[in-house]
């Protein structure tokens, strides 16, 4: 019986697929920009394709499992794109890149023939486009798709032997040297000098220097920003750094450094942050995601952290605990002079050793002048770190 329900299924499939227009071309209106850019990217690479006559099919579905695409190996080859979560990322600075990224992933597993690589660059990124499927080591599938990241992932989807990008490479290069601090706080007091943001005890938060540390307590569900903003432009090169403790019972609560342009209409956070996973993250606060999950080696296993980062000619240019992890190409639009850190729902963090240094004094005074110098901040606000699947 069950052998007679395969050869019927096996004649129906091929009845089906004898009556399939095996060249049909319907692809969404939503999915042609990115078709479009496709073709072009793949001409400019020696491949030329004319999906209009050899068939494509991308569609609108409701995946299952957290699935943002799917691929179907059929004649012609069927892509489904899942409704919500492509609804979703354009809601988003920056989505329009998610979604090329996603669309590229799928034609690069249905018209390349690429399957999944799950290598990791030398500094962390993932190797390719085409990460996916088995997680690796619980690291998420986010991809740092921007700038000359996403010039190197275009080269990657058609090139498998591309070759190791500059951004990739471990040792750092830039110049960091004459930097002179303009901005401190050593937390050794309750003085404003020393500590910087008022000791207050509110419902929400509460704030105290503890042994030549700020501590900070979080009683709130949501995330907190806390901010000081002194004479520097987040857009002319800058040192931040801060040596940041935290306590919480989330494994997935992500606390770090904060800093960007707060220019009305620009507001712009940068993060970078670590979990209790020993995972570092870099994201920026209007983002769909964080843009990338990094795994480094030197996370203290203490949860204590030194956080620096280095703005260079329009490159952030990140190290924890003294040693260089990671760059990326500056984004931010607007001026301002935002620079804090990031306190998880709910946790307990101690800060030392907050400092702000500039290459020159005379690139200080590009400071909008809205903005009033040394005042401090603090907002709450519910943060969400998703992941891209
Ligand atoms: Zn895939």
């Amino acid at each position: 019986m069950k052998q007679l329900f395969k050869h019927i299924t096996l004649i129906l499939l091929i009845a089906l697929s004898a009556c399939n227009d095996r060249t049909e071309y319907r692809v969404d209106p939503e999915f042609e920009p990115y078709v479009t850019l496709f073709t072009a990217e793949a001409a400019l690479r020696g491949y030329h394709f004319n999906f209009e006559q050899t068939g494509l099919i991308i569609e609108f579905a409701d995946l299952k499992d957290n699935k943002a695409g799917l691929c179907h190996f059929e004649k012609p080859i069927r892509i489904e794109i899942d409704k919500s979560y492509w609804k979703a990322i354009g809601e988003y600075p920056g989505g329009n890149l998610l979604r090329e990224h996603l669309i590229f992933h799928e034609m690069g597993h249905g018209i390349l023939d690429r399957d999944h690589l799950n290598q990791l660059l030398p500094n962390g990124d993932w190797k390719s486009l085409m990460c996916g499927g088995e997680r690796v080591d619980g690291k998420s599938w986010n991809i740092n798709y921007a700038d000359e990241r996403r010039t190197y992932y275009l080269q990657e989807l058609f090139d498998k032997n591309t070759a190791m990008p500059d951004f990739a490479d471990p040792v750092f290069s830039a110049d960091s040297s004459g930097f002179e601090n303009v901005f401190f706080l050593s937390f050794d007091s309750e003085s404003k000098s020393d500590a910087g943001w008022s000791m207050t005890d509110v419902i929400s938060h509460k704030i105290s220097i503890e042994n030549k540390r700020l501590r900070f307590e979080s009683k709130s569900e949501a995330a907190f920003f806390v901010l000081v903003r002194p004479a520097v432009d987040v857009l002319t090169d800058f040192i931040f750094e801060l040596d940041m403790e935290c306590h919480s019972n989330d494994i997935n609560a992500q606390s770090g450094i904060v800093f960007g342009s707060n220019e009305a209409g620009n507001e712009s956070l940068e993060y970078f942050s670590v979990n209790k996973r020993n995972s570092v993250f870099t994201g920026n606060k209007n983002m769909y995601s964080f843009r990338v999950e990094l795994r480094p080696e030197n996370v203290s296993k203490s949860g204590r952290q030194k956080f620096k980062v280095l703005n260079n000619n329009s490159k952030n240019y990140m190290f924890l605990n003294d040693k260089y992890i990671y760059n990326l190409s500056y984004t931010h639009n607007g001026n301002g002079n935002s620079f804090g850190f990031l306190v998880p729902p709910g946790a307990t963090i101690w800060l030392d050793n907050l400092r702000v240094a500039i290459k020159n004094s005379g690139q200080s005074m590009r400071v909008s002048k809205s903005v009033e110098l040394n005042t401090f901040e603090v907002f709450e606000e519910k943060v969400f770190f998703r992941e891209i699947y």
